[in-house]
C-alpha cells in the first residue's frame, strides 16, 4: 500500500496536521490513527462542560474526513515503529507503510504512587471515557478529594461544587497552580475557590490512601487525614514517548525535535504534548508545552514541513482556564520575566512580564468570563514582535495596548 503521510495520534495536533496537509494542497495519502473509538474530540471541555453534563465537541465533523480524503483509523493502537522499512505495526501485527510519519501521541496522566492508590476507585481525567466515568461518579458524591491543585484539579473542583459535592484539594507544593501561573493570578483563583466552599490544603504530601467500606482516607505525611467518597488524581502528565523510545529516537523531556519539528530520524516528525522544541522566541530554550493551542500550532507547522517546508516554530504560547465566573488567560512565558508590571481596571487584572532587557515575554490576565482575553491576545502579538513596551504605559489602564502594537505592525510592513 502507498505510504504517504501516516499520523499516529488523533488529538488536536494529529487532526490539525491531517486537515492542514489537505488545506495546503498535499495530494498523497493521509492516514490518521487514533486509539479511541470516538470521532476525535476537543479535550478542553472534558474538565469543564462535559463534567456538567455537556456533550463531546468533535474537532471536525465525521463527514469532513471523507470530504478531505483522510483515512481515519479509530480504536487501534500502534505497537511499534519499523524505521528500516518505514512502517508502523498495529497491535494485531498488521503493518502500514509511510513515506513520512508524524507522532502526535500526546501525554498520559502521571499515576499516583502511594500505598492504596491502586486499591480503590481512583479517577484520572484525560480522555472522554475518564470524563464520563467521573461525571457518573460525581452525581451522587458527597465528599470529593482531589490530589493536585493544578489546572485539572481546580477545574474539576469548580465543576464538582456546581454539582453540590463537598470538595477538598490536596496540593503538594506551597501554592496552587505552581507551574507557570503567576502567584497573583493563582491567589485570585485560590480566594474564589475558598469563597465557593472548596477546602484547599497546600504543602500536603500524601503518604497513603486507606479504604474502609468504600470510603477513602487520604493520609498525609504530616499525619492529617481527609475522608472522601470519591478521589480524583490530577498531578500532571507525562509525554507518551514509548513508540519513539523503542524505535531509538532521541528524547529530551519528550520526543526531541528541532525547530522544524523533525526528530532524530529525518522522516519522522512530532507535534503536541509529546515533544519538546527549541523555541526561538525564548533563546532557543527547549520547551514542551501542554496546551490546546500549542497542539494546534505544532500540528499546522508539522503539516507544512511534512510536505517539504522548512518553517520553524514561532508561535507564542497561549492558554486559558475557566473556573466559576472567572477566565484566566496567559500568553508567552511569565516565568521568563524578571520584572512584573500590573494594570487593573474595574473588569480585569493584568500582569506583564518583562525580561532583563525590557522585552515583553509573558502576560497574564483574569476577570469575569472573557474580560481579560482581548488584552492578553494583544500582549501575545507584542511578545511575538519582541516588543519592549514602556512599563508606564503598560501599567496605565487609560493607555491603549493596541496603540503599542500599531507602530510594530507598520514597521513590519
Ligand atoms: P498540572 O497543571 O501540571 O498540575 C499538577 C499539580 O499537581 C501541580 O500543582 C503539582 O505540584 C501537583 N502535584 C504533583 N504531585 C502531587 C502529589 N503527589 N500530591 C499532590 N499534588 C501533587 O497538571 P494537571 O492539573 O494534572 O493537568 C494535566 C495537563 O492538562 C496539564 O498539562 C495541564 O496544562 C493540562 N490542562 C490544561 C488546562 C487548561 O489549559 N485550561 C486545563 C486542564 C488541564 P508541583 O508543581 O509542586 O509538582
Amino acid at each position: 500500500m502507498a505510504g504517504g503521510v501516516v499520523i499516529v495520534g488523533a488529538g488536536e495536533a494529529g487532526v490539525g496536521a491531517a486537515f492542514a496537509l489537505r488545506a495546503n494542497g498535499f495530494a498523497g495519502a493521509v492516514t490518521l490513527i487514533g486509539e479511541e473509538t470516538e470521532i476525535p474530540y476537543e479535550r478542553p471541555p472534558l474538565s469543564k462542560q462535559v463534567l456538567g453534563g455537556g456533550a463531546l465537541k468533535p474537532i471536525r465533523a465525521e463527514a469532513d474526513y471523507h470530504t478531505a480524503d483522510i483515512a481515519l483509523i479509530s480504536g487501534r493502537k500502534v505497537r511499534r515503529l519499523h524505521r528500516d522499512t518505514h512502517e508502523v505495526e498495529f497491535g494485531g501485527g498488521d503493518r502500514l507503510a509511510y513515506d513520512r510519519l508524524l507522532l502526535a501521541t500526546g501525554a498520559a496522566p502521571r499515576r499516583l504512587a502511594v500505598p492504596g492508590a491502586e486499591q480503590g476507585p481512583i479517577h484520572y481525567l484525560r480522555d472522554a471515557r475518564d470524563a464520563f466515568a467521573l461525571r457518573a461518579a460525581l452525581g451522587p458524591t458527597r465528599r470529593l478529594a482531589i490530589v493536585g491543585g493544578g489546572l485539572i484539579g481546580l477545574e474539576v473542583a469548580a465543576a464538582a461544587r456546581a454539582l453540590g459535592a463537598a470538595v477538598t484539594v490536596l496540593e503538594a507544593g506551597p501554592r496552587l497552580l505552581g507551574r507557570g501561573v503567576p502567584v497573583e493570578m493563582a491567589e485570585v483563583l485560590t480566594r474564589t475557590h475558598r469563597d465557593n466552599g472548596v477546602r484547599l490544603e497546600v504543602d500536603r504530601h500524601l503518604a497513603e490512601i486507606v479504604w474502609r467500606g468504600g470510603v477513602a482516607e487520604l493520609v498525609c505525611t504530616d499525619g492529617s487525614g481527609t475522608l472522601a467518597d470519591l478521589v480524583v488524581v490530577a498531578i500532571g502528565v507525562v509525554p507518551r514517548t514509548e513508540l519513539a523510545a523503542e524505535a531509538g529516537l532521541a528524547l529530551d523531556n519528550g520526543i526531541a525535535v528541532d525547530a522544524e519539528l523533525r526528530s532524530s530520524d529525518a522522516t519522522i516528525y512530532a507535534a503536541g504534548d509529546c515533544c519538546s522544541v527549541p523555541h526561538p522566541l525564548f533563546d532557543g530554550r527547549r520547551l514542551r508545552l501542554e496546551s490546546w493551542q500549542n497542539a494546534q500550532e505544532l500540528g499546522q507547522l508539522a503539516a507544512l514541513n511534512l510536505m517539504g517546508g522548512r518553517q520553524s516554530v514561532e508561535h507564542v504560547p497561549w492558554m486559558w482556564s475557566d473556573q466559576y465566573e472567572l477566565g484566566l488567560y496567559i500568553a508567552g512565558m511569565p516565568t521568563a520575566g524578571t520584572v512584573t508590571v500590573a494594570r487593573s481596571d474595574a473588569h480585569r487584572r493584568l500582569l506583564f512580564h518583562l525580561d532583563a532587557a525590557g522585552r515583553l515575554v509573558g502576560a497574564s490576565g483574569i476577570g469575569p468570563a472573557s474580560a481579560a482575553s482581548r488584552d492578553i491576545r494583544i500582549a501575545q502579538r507584542l511578545i511575538a514582535r519582541r516588543a519592549a513596551p514602556d512599563p508606564a504605559l503598560l501599567a496605565d489602564p487609560a493607555a491603549s495596548l493596541k496603540a503599542l502594537l500599531s507602530p510594530l505592525l507598520a514597521s513590519a510592513g
